[in-house]
């Protein structure tokens, strides 16, 4: 095992390293995330629908990706590996997104895709071999990390969100790309601590000349730069996108119910679960997720920024609020759940899953109420904005840090990875019809800068949003007694 030197959290340092490491590459990828939608809009006028779609591809890529990067790993190059070539990739991509070129953005984009592949699977299962499957610390270790995140996403929208709207996009694109690279310093000297976990599962056959005295590892790289201008085609041409991300989630759907109709009755039963739980958590990021998209423009046009005389720069709040409720509410999440549990209150995760729906429904009926209110100037108050994405986070707390370890315990041990990767697809999909209700919320360019005409757009779709939400949790919680039922012991 790894050489244990627990420090004053009872956890193993190599925790902190790779909190560290993810801290400034999550910092880096919700930086670039919070300029993206508005840059396309305000600095390369695309029309809005248009804008939405790129969003949608380039969030559909990014968490596609990730299937591919954890088999690579799995089979071949092992965690650490492809945690630095990942890393690099998307170094070099936020360092081209810097580039003021008319050919660099879609580049920019491609190398991010293709680094996040290989980079957010595999740090986080470099998490998981940390501990063994029945070390309690497991659990409180990913929500350690799931902090580190948030924490690095709270830095990075707040502070590329600022430099971008009010200095110079590119400034904030770049400034995203030298947190990556000190993600990847602190990766690159801290690894050798990990001992011999995320090293190649064959090393020998890694070195192996495949072609033209070529090795193998050599030509996974070379092999993944090929793919580069494959996703810049299909930035081109994103209509391809409605039946790529289509065909990936049947061909999904149907290789769980394959694997599933192979097993034995209990393992079946887990499967279909795991396949509910996946299904649900795309309908929930495309609900969430209008945080990286529609409520952007929102925020930049809909929201009174004003606080004691000073304007807040619109993209910064709206970047770092979401996040930086994840790390006020981790607190209160920690307490409750072991407090419900020990008065044997707590909701089954089933149940959690259907509560969050619920609460990112009242969080949107927040913003409608906003807007109800707020139709004589067309300004929601800020306050009422905080005040909506309080209930959306909450709803995160009861779905995104539980899901990871769902999918372990729910999967036969085979077929892990894969799942995993298929977790990550969900977020893919999720994201890809959040930019589709996202593009509901267009609105034409001879009303953008007058927030009374404005609203309109936004208040009805927010308010479907919010009802919708609220549906779904309700059936959710109904139904969570036959999907509890299908997990058998797991809990
Ligand atoms: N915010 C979390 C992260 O960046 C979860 C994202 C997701 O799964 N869509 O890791």
């Amino acid at each position: 095992r790894i050489p244990e030197a627990p420090t004053a959290t009872g956890h193993p340092k190599q925790l902190y390293m790779l909190f560290f490491t993810e801290m400034w590459e999550r910092f880096s990828f919700y930086g670039m995330k919070a300029l993206l939608l508005a840059y396309m809009i305000s600095e390369l006028k695309f029309d809005e629908p248009k804008g939405y779609a790129i969003l949608g591809s380039y969030a559909a890529l990014v968490y596609t990706m990730p299937m591919f990067g954890g088999m690579m790993s799995d089979r071949f190059l092992g965690g650490r590996k492809a945690v630095m070539y990942g890393g690099i990739l998307m170094s070099i991509g936020h360092l081209v997104l810097a580039l003021p070129e008319d050919w660099s953005f879609f580049y920019g984009m491609a190398f991010i895709i293709c680094g996040n592949g290989f980079f957010k699977p595999n740090i986080s299962s470099l998490v998981g071999t940390l501990y063994s499957d029945n070390d309690p610390r497991k659990d409180s270790g990913f929500s350690i990390f799931y902090m580190g995140i948030n924490i690095g996403a709270a830095l990075g929208g707040l502070l590329c969100g600022y430099v971008g709207q009010q200095i110079n996009w590119h400034y904030g694109f770049g400034l995203a790309g030298l947190f990556m690279i000190l993600g990847l310093v602190v990766f690159a000297i801290g690894k050798k601590s990990l001992g011999n976990y995320g090293l190649p599962p064959n090393p020998e056959d890694l070195k192996k000349p495949v072609f033209a005295g070529i090795s193998k590892e050599v030509v996974i790289y070379v092999a993944t730069l090929a793919v580069i201008p494959v996703i810049v085609a299909l930035f081109n041409r994103y209509e391809i996108m409605d039946f790529i991300m289509f065909g990936l989630g049947a061909l999904s759907i149907l290789y769980i119910l394959f694997i599933a109709f192979k097993m034995e009755a209990a393992a079946r039963y887990k499967l279909f679960a795991a396949l509910v739980l996946i299904v649900f958590s795309a309908l929930f990021w495309s609900f969430y997720e209008q945080n990286a998209g529609s409520l952007n423009l929102f925020a930049m046009r809909n929201v009174d920024m004003h606080v004691m005389g000073i304007e807040l720069p619109a993209l910064a709040v709206n970047n770092f609020l979401p996040p930086g409720w994840v790390v006020v509410l981790s607190f209160f999440f920690a307490w409750l759940w072991p407090t419900l549990n020990r008065r044997g209150i707590e909701p089954n995760t089933p149940t959690k899953f259907g509560l969050s729906f619920v609460l990112v429904g009242l969080g949107f009926y927040v913003f409608y109420l906003g807007c109800v209110t707020s139709q004589g100037s067309g300004l929601i108050p800020l306050f009422t904005f905080i005040a909506g994405y309080f209930f959306i986070i909450c709803g995160e707390m009861c779905i995104s840090p539980i899901g990871l370890s769902m999918i372990t315990k729910l999967s036969p041990a085979r077929i892990v990875a894969m799942m995993m990767g298929i977790w990550f697809f969900a977020s893919a999909v999720g994201e890809f019809l959040a930019s589709k209700i996202g593009a509901l919320m267009s609105v034409p360019q001879n009303v953008v800068d007058n927030p009374v005409l404005s609203l309109p757009y936004y208040a009805q779709i927010l308010n479907q949003i919010g009802l919708w939400s609220l549906g779904i949790g309700v059936v959710l919680i109904l139904f969570s007694r036959v999907i509890r039922k299908w997990m058998g012991e797991v809990r």
